[in-house]
């Protein structure tokens, strides 16, 4: 895939703040924040997007979603949060390094825009 911004956040060439890190996942404060909390899971191997994801990524996948968990516990989400991935085009997707966003800090709407 075509290096991202999100490449140089993991290698610290620019910064972001850091919420969490463990070895295959990254989590920092989204720069233009949709929500008062607003964080972005990354996995340190670039993957694209969503689609582009095979079995062979089950454990990869399953780990994000449980450093979503961690990281709502971490940052007081007790009230809930949505995550979202945004994937391709229609999706609204704008940096091609997958992510998901966890919002929260406030009640979310349905349906999204
Ligand atoms: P998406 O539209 O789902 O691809 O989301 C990309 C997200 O990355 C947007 O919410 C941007 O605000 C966020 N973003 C872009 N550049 C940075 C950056 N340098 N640091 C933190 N978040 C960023």
């Amino acid at each position: 895939m075509t290096e991202t911004i999100f490449s140089k956040i993991i290698r610290r060439e620019i910064p972001a703040n850091i919420i969490y890190e463990d070895d295959l996942a990254l989590a920092f404060t989204d720069i233009n924040p949709q929500a008062p909390i607003h964080i972005l899971v990354i996995p340190k191997q670039p993957i694209s997007k969503l689609e582009d994801t095979t079995e062979t990524d089950q454990a990869l996948l399953g780990h994000l979603l449980l450093t979503v968990n961690k990281i709502a516990k971490k940052v007081g989400l007790e009230k809930g949060y949505r995550v979202v991935i945004n994937n391709g085009e229609d999706g609204g997707q704008t940096v091609y390094h997958l992510h998901l966003h966890i919002l929260g800090g406030r009640f979310m709407t349905w349906p999204p825009g």
